[in-house]
């Protein structure tokens, strides 16, 4: 019989605060308003099939993803509700959305014109939502193309204009002049319409959701706030009283050497660090190929037995050191935390963040899709 083999490096979804979340954005946003769950990215590094039925249990029925080929996972793993592909497709693939009956967004001519011709082979009708680029300089039909492209969408059997959406790129800011002004030109684009669109409306990402509730339309799309980071980054933290999020990753390994070493000895590639005192250093098995980057050579902290160390030298492939003096009794095999609660201490995704320079969007994906998962 064989014994299974498990990495020492474990990253852990807390299920528990999974739901958490989506009940406290659910509640926030109150009974007229949908809640898109965004699980692209591997559900932000959280695993995107797990993600989606933990939520499922929870009553959640709409899915975001970025691309066609997620979706139809999804569907394949019996994740049932609408499941809305974000960013595009080929427009060869368009027949895929009538087979697994998924929700496409839409901002160019050739896809709708494939849609239609597939739901018209299938008998079939398809709701498409359109992509408005109101101010993201990113996706999306300019406001002064949507009349054509909507006038297209209704002369084209099959197919018909299920919602409109569009993105704002500083939400996560609650002075940022752009939030309101993309948010007018959104609705104001939907109105020149006139009486001929009924659809639903989005544009709310976490930080509409928080931060801008009039902002909600007919749903938001919730990513960053499901996995219990604020997209501010916790500068201001009120989702309405006390409805705190609450972080749903960790991230584990365990020493897998105590060294005690003189002082003037250089630690790692490079010798970035040489120490200054008799030190001891717990050697820990991970490093950039797990997410854990060499931004944090000589920035990052972990917990060990409770307390911060911080990492020393550069941190290699596999390998990173961390500084345990001031911790006696480290030794190998103890339980270090990255990301996460040990005892009384805490790292969280956005300190990580700050010490790399990024948003806590990038610290969760790395580490969530660079190593072995368990949903506890
Ligand atoms: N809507 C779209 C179109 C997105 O691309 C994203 C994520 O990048 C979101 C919503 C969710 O954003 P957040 O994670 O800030 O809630």
């Amino acid at each position: 019989e064989q014994t299974q083999v498990v990495s020492r490096n474990q990253v852990r979804i807390d299920r528990r605060a999974l739901r958490h979340n989506f009940n406290t954005i659910t509640e926030e946003v109150g009974p007229g308003v949908a809640v898109m769950a965004m699980v692209k990215g591997d559900a932000y590094g959280h695993g995107m099939t797990e993600t989606a039925a933990v939520l499922a249990g929870c009553g959640c029925r709409i899915y975001g993803v970025a691309e066609l080929v997620e979706a139809v996972t999804l569907r394949r793993a019996g994740i049932g509700g609408d499941i809305f592909v974000l960013l595009g497709f080929v427009a060869e693939e368009a027949e895929q959305f009538l087979l697994y009956d998924l929700t496409p967004v839409v901002f160019l001519h050739q896809d709708i014109e494939a849609l239609s011709q597939a739901a018209v082979q299938h008998g079939r009708e398809i709701g498409v939502h359109l992509k408005i680029d109101c101010g993201m300089g990113r996706l999306g039909l300019l406001p002064a193309e949507v009349p054509a492209f909507k006038q297209r969408i209704d002369n084209l059997p099959g197919i018909f204009l299920a919602g409109i959406m569009a993105h704002l790129p500083e939400a996560d800011q609650r002075q940022a002049a752009s939030t309101p002004q993309v948010f007018s030109c959104f609705q104001e684009t939907i109105d020149r319409l006139g009486a001929g669109f009924t659809g639903v409306r989005h544009i709310a990402n976490s930080g509409a959701t928080m931060y801008f509730p009039g902002m909600h339309c007919n749903m938001v799309r919730a990513g960053i706030s499901l996995y219990g980071c604020y997209p501010d980054g916790g500068a201001s933290d009120d989702l309405g009283a006390g409805a705190r999020l609450q972080p749903v990753m960790s991230f584990v390994t365990r020493v897998a050497q105590v060294r005690d070493l003189p002082a003037g000895s250089g630690i790692s590639y490079g010798h970035t660090y040489v120490t200054t005192r008799p030190t001891t250093i717990a050697v820990l098995p991970l490093g950039y190929e797990d997410g854990y980057l060499r931004d944090l050579s000589n920035r990052g902290e972990v917990l060990i037995h409770g307390r911060r160390a911080p990492v020393r030298g550069r941190i290699c492939m596999n390998l990173c050191m961390v500084d345990v003096t001031e911790i006696p009794g480290v030794a190998v095999g103890d339980e270090v935390v990255l990301l996460g609660r040990q005892d009384d201490a805490e790292i969280t995704a956005d300190e990580i963040a700050g010490w790399m320079g990024t948003i806590s969007y990038e610290v969760l994906c790395l580490f969530g899709n660079n190593n072995s998962r368990i949903h506890i």
